[in-house]
């Protein structure tokens, strides 16, 4: 692979997660305080979240922090960084981290993975003591997630961006498959096949699940991902990062797939439990000529 991209080799990673202080659950956030201590420990990257359990940057697509008033953050971090040579990469997470538990309004209502009964799963508790209900990228959703894509490359100043998956709810997170009528009626069009009743245990001998799930992996997953990196190639010659920890994790590389690989320009590797998780992690990076940061 041409090596156009290679300040990532010697990226030094500062995180400004959008789960914790200083966005959540209050934003006390100071753009210039940020850069002094990334400089202070020898950063030369911010990765930071323009929408974590909710937006912040002005936009129409998430809901946006009840703190946010009417600041930007992610551009008062470019602002703050470029001067300083600190390059700047946002953090989208894709079907995830999901939203307020007790959002009942549209178009968010719509968005919900649903059981076999047409109600809203229930997720559990994320890191920043959030209780939330999980996404559906078969709902519009995916419209919306596009859409915040494409403002954030066409409208900030970004070095890069950074997917955290596209998750969709699977046999070993968020309670089996998703029953909305959106991927009722995608799946019934794709296949001419209705959902199978997967239910608590999962048959992996069954044939219809199998099938189901390579659906999930193909066109919802993987498809979301293949559609988000080419809004970001169309509109900037930026690298496009995944998180590839996640899909080589025993448990779940099954149905996440690990042939995303081919979309990315490089990885972030986390989520391993173990040394060798993480070698091998990074190992995947390196034996596809691919960026690890
Ligand atoms: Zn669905």
């Amino acid at each position: 692979m041409e090596d156009i991209y290679d300040w990532l080799k010697t990226g030094r990673v500062h995180l400004i997660d959008g789960y914790c202080p200083p966005l959540y659950p209050k934003i006390d956030f100071d753009a210039d305080r940020m850069v002094q201590i990334i400089k202070e420990t020898g950063g030369n990257i911010v990765r930071m979240q323009p929408i974590g359990y909710y937006a912040y940057y002005p936009t129409k697509h998430f809901p946006v922090h009840p703190d946010l008033g009417g600041r930007d953050l992610l551009q008062e971090m470019i602002d703050a960084s470029k001067p300083e040579g600190i390059k700047v990469i946002p953090y989208i997470p894709v079907g995830h981290p999901f939203l307020p538990l007790d959002f009942e309004e549209e178009p968010y209502n719509s968005w919900a993975a649903r059981n076999r009964a047409g109600e809203r799963k229930r997720g559990g508790w994320h890191y920043g003591y959030f209780r939330n209900f999980p996404i559906c990228l078969n709902s519009p959703y995916r419209e919306a997630i596009r859409a915040i894509v494409r403002e954030i490359t066409a409208n900030y100043d970004v070095d890069g961006i950074y997917f955290d998956g596209p998750n969709q709810p699977n046999p070993r997170w968020m309670f089996g498959a998703c029953y909305c009528k959106y991927c009722r009626k995608a799946y019934y069009e794709a296949t001419g096949k209705e959902i199978p009743n997967i239910g608590e245990r999962c048959d992996w001998n069954d044939p219809e699940v199998r099938r189901y799930y390579e659906w999930v992996v193909e066109e919802v997953t993987s498809g979301t991902l293949r559609g988000l990196c080419d809004i970001v190639k169309q509109i900037k010659d930026i690298p496009v990062l995944f998180n590839n920890g996640l899909w080589l994790s025993p448990n779940v590389a099954m149905w996440v797939g690990n042939n995303r690989y081919e979309l990315a320009d490089g990885f972030l590797f986390e989520a391993a439990e173990t040394l060798l998780q993480k070698m091998h992690n990074v190992m995947l990076g390196r034996s596809t000529g691919k960026y690890v940061w």
